[in-house]
């Protein structure tokens, strides 16, 4: 729970940090090359179907010598090991986080800062940023978290943007998602300068989390990653910017989004499994880039990738769930299944008076404009099981009586089906009635530990077998 300190080494808290916290089943290592285009998406989505997909550590991404680490995000298990708790603790620990958020701390000096390189020194190109998807435009960094601040108020802000490298110092840049960044630098063209920006790559996965966090305007980002990492993160000032980045970063790219220039940019994978041409063709010129020694490059796979939904899903949920919650206490949990991106999501609540099921799904509906499948499960259904979810659909649903439809609702445009940025909204109520008079099959719990224990028995003398 909140005020518990997050399972992590004495060091601070750091990419590298958390690492040496997982459990070594928790990390393949590959030490032969690896090519740096296509083969680390193709690897992430390889290791899906496992429960817990572990992080991949490339050591020779293939033509560049700076090891890459990702698939950080894949699994719940290790994105509640990064604050602290366990997945089912999730939710309450962010809640308790978003509302009691803390300041950082702005250090004189950090390892972010053992290497400068400034003006003509500076060379994106040679980190070893991959090629993700068969139609993207190029190389983009998918894990770079862009600190800016906003030109009035001067509050900061973390968002995750693509960036499409084009020259050494030159990315092309999509703010398409609209997001506080976006409203910055629109603010910045009316002040006739740029958007100074710094991209922040390799951090403790709790400001990755933070960074994804959907937040009033008037919130850091930053104070919200204090707040689950439980301490003050320590921070540095930017040498070429009026910036201040982690200060145990891996790598940071500072610079500025161009005011006055537009280039062509993308197409690029996105979340829905399609890729898009959409975007603001934005331009980021690079002034400096600083690094630790020996960095880890950290990408985080997008797209359609478990990881990269994950990253985004859990604070959604999470925030979503606070919302609910406060309505309808009788929620238990909340799933955005993997199989439908942002749009599909479960929610079960432990049913007291008819018509509850259809007061979560409308309020899940009004909270969230992605969503445009909900299911109402009972609270014996395992939401994050979609087999147990169709189960409940088979035997407690009825077309006719158990669905309501919302035409023209406001949606996501990345949605290929959806027209005009609007979609249709489909509420299931595959909760039983209240007075349901069928009982559910069970086993006995003693049984199911005598079959555990036989079955552990029959395994073993084949082990055993192996052994000299
Ligand atoms: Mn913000």
């Amino acid at each position: 729970m909140f005020g518990q300190q997050p399972t992590r080494t004495s060091a601070p808290p750091s990419l590298r940090a958390f690492l040496t916290t997982l459990p070594e089943s928790d990390i393949i290592r590959i030490q032969e090359p690896v090519d740096i285009d296509h083969v680390p998406t193709a690897l992430v989505m390889s290791l899906e179907s496992r429960p817990n997909p572990p992080v991949v550590w490339i050591e020779q991404p293939h033509p560049f010598k700076t090891p890459v680490v990702c698939n950080l995000f894949a699994s719940r298990e290790r994105i509640a090991k990064a604050i602290g708790v366990s997945p089912g603790e999730f939710n309450a620990t962010w809640i308790a986080a978003v509302n009691n958020p803390l300041k950082p701390r702005v250090i004189d000096n950090g390892p972010a800062h053992e290497i400068v390189h400034l003006d003509a020194a500076v060379d994106a190109a040679c980190l070893p940023i991959s090629r993700h998807f068969e139609g993207d435009a190029g190389r983009y960094i998918g894990s770079g978290i862009l600190v800016c601040k906003d030109p009035d108020t001067g509050v900061g802000n973390l968002s995750y943007q693509r960036l499409q490298l084009k020259e050494s110092n030159r990315f092309g840049a999509s703010l398409h998602s609209r997001g506080h960044i976006w409203e910055h630098l629109n603010r910045c063209r009316e002040l006739g300068r740029n958007l100074e920006v710094a991209v922040v790559i390799g951090v403790h996965p709790a400001v990755n989390l933070a960074a994804s966090a959907k937040v009033a305007k008037e919130v850091d980002e930053y104070d919200i990653a204090c707040g689950l990492l439980g301490e003050p993160l320590d921070l540095v000032r930017c040498k070429t910017i009026d910036l201040c980045v982690p200060a145990h970063a891996e790598i940071v790219l500072e610079g500025e989004l161009l005011a006055d220039t537009n280039e062509p940019e993308g197409p690029y994978g996105e979340y829905t499994g399609y890729s898009t041409s959409r975007s603001t063709n934005d331009v980021f010129v690079v002034k400096a880039i600083t690094h630790r020694q020996a960095p880890i490059f950290h990408d985080i796979i997008p797209g359609y990738s478990a990881e990269h939904l994950l990253l985004s899903r859990s604070p959604r949920e999470a925030y979503i769930y606070m919302r609910m919650k406060e309505i309808l206490p009788n929620l238990k949990a909340i799933n955005y299944p993997k199989s439908g991106t942002h749009f599909h999501a479960y929610v079960s609540l432990k049913k007291t008076a008819e018509g509850q099921a259809n007061h979560a799904l409308t309020l899940l509906m009004g909270l969230d404009p992605y969503v445009k499948l909900a299911v109402a499960v009972d609270e014996d259904i395992d939401v994050f099981d979609e087999q147990d979810v169709l189960w409940a659909l088979a035997t407690r649903f009825q077309a006719d009586t158990d669905l309501f439809v919302i035409p023209n609702g406001f949606c996501n445009r990345l949605d290929p089906s959806s027209r005009n940025g609007t979609s249709a909204k489909l509420g299931l109520d595959a909760t039983a009635p209240l007075d349901w008079d069928v009982v559910k099959t069970r086993v006995p719990v003693a049984a199911t530990e005598a079959a555990q224990r036989i079955l552990s028995s029959l395994a073993n003398p084949l082990h055993a077998g192996n052994r000299p």
